[in-house]
């Protein structure tokens, strides 16, 4: 039976991910005090599972909330999920957040996290796009510095991210460019970005401020893998609007070229993201080939 989406959260599963409820007194819901992750499942299969596992506990870590589950039962959970929710290609939402307390900021009297797990599936840009690429605008947010909270903790809030995204909505584009207080391109709201100039590829360090993305690791092993360079290197405006081509990576976005950074035109897709594209499409879990028999 296949279904729009499913949850289960501390233990009991919902046919419905829309039914499924936490505590108005937790504080994943009152501030935000939680951690997450998006994991794309293909042919049944968890991308970049235990990747994504090792930053969800790195986000916990930073934020001292416990993940009360090992990698074995997470994994276990996913896979349980996956066969619940019926369909073969979809996307999985891990939380935990603090849990239910008091109505204080103060976490001393949330007990236990909450762990919730939802399937669902996820189309995250019209295929088209894949192809004519998206148009992506400089957000007016910068990214949170380091200083305040670093903006690689994956955690539940993510309000510049919000805000970026409705900013880019009301001026007709698909996604925003955050900078950092210095003026350096950090990330877009939900995905890495890579610029290319000259056959090579540069992305901005984790230090300019931006989520150390999974796709984007995966990405860079596979273009260096095809022995296409591509360096960390500190970027401003100039190097988008100057680009040859440039593309999105995000576990939602998978890779997507862009058609224009600010008004200004770049090739979409251009040979390199066509090649991202390509070895990021090759590199995905397939369902094994059905053997016929012949007597
Ligand atoms: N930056 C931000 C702010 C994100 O939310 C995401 C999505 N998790 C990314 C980048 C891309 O990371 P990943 O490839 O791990 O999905």
């Amino acid at each position: 039976m296949t279904r729009q989406s499913i949850a289960w959260v501390d233990g009991v599963w919902h046919d419905d991910a829309a039914n499924a409820t936490v505590s108005v007194l937790d504080h994943g819901l009152l501030y935000g005090d939680g951690v997450f992750e998006g994991i794309r499942f293909y042919a049944a299969t968890p991308f970049l599972l235990a990747a994504h596992l090792r930053r969800l506990r790195a986000s916990a870590r930073c934020l001292m909330i416990d993940v009360t589950q090992g990698d074995a039962e997470l994994t276990e959970l996913c896979a349980h999920a996956i066969a619940r929710f019926g369909q073969a290609d979809g996307y999985l939402r891990l939380i935990v957040t603090r849990g239910r307390g008091l109505l204080g900021v103060s976490a001393h009297s949330c007990e236990r996290p909450t762990t919730i797990l939802i399937a669902a599936s996820l189309q995250l840009y019209p295929p088209e796009l894949y192809e004519r690429g998206v148009d992506v605008i400089t957000s007016s947010l910068r990214r949170a510095s380091p200083d305040s909270v670093p903006p690689q903790i994956k955690s539940l809030n993510y309000l510049t991210s919000v805000l970026a995204a409705a900013e880019a909505r009301a001026r007709g584009a698909h996604e925003a460019l955050l900078l950092n207080g210095a003026g350096e391109i950090s990330e877009c709201t939900a995905d890495n970005v890579f610029l290319v100039r000259g056959g090579e590829v540069r992305t901005p360090p984790v230090s300019a401020g931006g989520l150390e993305g999974i796709t984007r690791d995966h990405v860079i092993e596979l273009l260096r893998a095809d022995k296409i360079p591509v360096h960390e290197h500190t970027l401003v405006s100039a190097d988008a609007w100057t680009a040859d081509e440039a593309f999105l990576t995000g576990t939602g976005a998978e890779v997507v070229p862009i058609a224009t950074v600010d008004g200004r035109p770049l090739a979409a897709p251009g040979p390199i993201t066509r090649r991202a594209q390509a070895l990021f499409a090759a590199s995905l879990p397939r369902a094994p080939a059905i053997t016929t028999l012949h007597s």
